[in-house]
């Protein structure tokens, strides 16, 4: 049986030069980075190239860089620092943003009575800019915290032009890149952003790692306490190899960027001309979305619904309803609940999301499959 794996906004498989170098640290560099002698200085100095590979991909400074485990974390880190510490009082987010961020903001609102505000999205996924504006006309102290790609639809936040609101407010933004790193250029220097998170294994390096990009000036409080590593921000002995991979995986992320987009781009495409000509009353959920995100909606009866994952898993190929962590349950998606009507939450909708390592062959099949079942 084929292995099709078309849920690369889930995790993507490992870039085997990443994986060379982590080998290659994991053999080598065994030094404690905090240990003063030469085999603990070699370790730290790993992890300070890491630092400045990515800042200098991502144009900001190395001290901006602060490694954590995973964008949960450095999400549940930033908001929580921002209540507080920098005494902020209201939190404005959106309904379709991932559980890290929404998860968080509960947390916040029962321990500590933030005041939170939802904006909403239309049916075709857009925010809603004019309420932002509104919203952010109150004299109170906020963090927006509103993401770049949505994860389970691909639609895209105009972060610029949120930034620049909520510059001009004086609040403080918070954006979850964990579908954009990697995937398209980011000027942390340009874009008016105060927090950014990120994960490796969202572009092709290992698991259980990620970055914080805390703009300068802006000085968190620790969640985790114990140890000097990361400013004292993130106490605990840093994971030497990880850290080397996620930075070799974002080199070469950005390294093949051009052709690796176009490459994607042409797949989606491809993928949905096949799909449209397979179900003439297939449709898109999102309007204008990201290059390897593609969300649809099947017209199939309730009873194939049910069991549509179940059967395309049992023909080797991988995709998800919704977002992964709700795949199999029956609940539906509270991103694409916000966008459909009833009649349509009831059909199933597909995330199929690609890499470089998909081909035309692999679509080939999962439509056909898809067509079977
Ligand atoms: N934010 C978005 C948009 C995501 O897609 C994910 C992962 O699914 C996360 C946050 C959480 O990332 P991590 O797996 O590093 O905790």
């Amino acid at each position: 049986m084929q292995n099709i794996y078309l849920d690369n906004a889930a995790t993507t498989p490992i870039r085997q030069e990443v994986i060379d170098e982590m080998v290659g640290v994991m053999q080598s560099e065994y030094g404690n980075p905090s240990s003063t002698h030469g085999i603990g200085r070699s370790s730290k100095a790993i992890i300070e190239t890491a630092r400045k590979t990515i800042a200098n991909y991502l144009h900001c400074n190395a001290q901006e860089i602060v490694f954590i485990s995973t964008a949960t974390e450095a999400t549940n880190w930033i908001l929580r620092s921002a209540v507080k510490d920098f005494g902020v009082k209201r939190i404005i987010t959106s309904k379709v943003e991932h559980h890290a961020t929404l998860y968080s903001i509960l947390a916040l609102q029962s321990e500590f009575g933030i005041q939170t505000e939802y904006l909403t999205v239309d049916a075709d996924g857009a925010l809603d800019y004019e309420r932002l504006v509104s919203l952010l006309s109150a004299e109170v102290k906020t963090i927006v915290s509103l993401m770049h790609v949505n994860n389970e639809t691909g639609l895209i936040n105009d972060i610029n032009r949120i930034g620049a609101m909520c510059h001009q407010a004086k609040a403080l933004f918070h954006c979850d890149t964990v579908q954009s790193i990697g995937k398209t250029e980011l000027d942390l220097q340009q874009l008016p952003i105060d927090f950014v998170v990120a994960s490796a294994h969202k572009f092709h390096g290992p698991k259980g790692i990620g970055f914080a990009f805390v703009r300068k000036n802006l000085v968190l409080q620790p969640m985790i306490f114990g140890g000097e590593q990361e400013k004292g921000w993130r106490a605990g002995t840093e994971a030497v190899h990880q850290i080397a991979g996620m930075a070799k995986a974002l080199a070469l992320s950005y390294d093949h960027l051009a052709e690796e987009r176009n490459y994607i781009s042409d797949l989606k495409a491809y993928c949905l001309k096949q799909l449209q000509s397979a179900f003439s009353e297939v449709k898109v959920n999102g309007k204008d979305t990201f290059y390897n995100i593609l969300n649809i909606l099947l017209p199939f009866s309730p009873e194939k619904t049910a069991m549509i994952l179940f059967n395309l898993d049992m023909k080797g190929i991988a995709v998800s309803r919704g977002s992964a962590c709700q795949s199999g349950s029956i609940k539906p998606s509270h991103v694409l609940a916000q966008m459909l009507p009833d009649e349509d939450l009831k059909k199933p909708s597909l995330r199929i999301s690609f890499s470089h390592y998909n081909t035309k062959e692999e679509i080939n099949y999962f439509v056909e499959t898809l067509k079977n079942i």
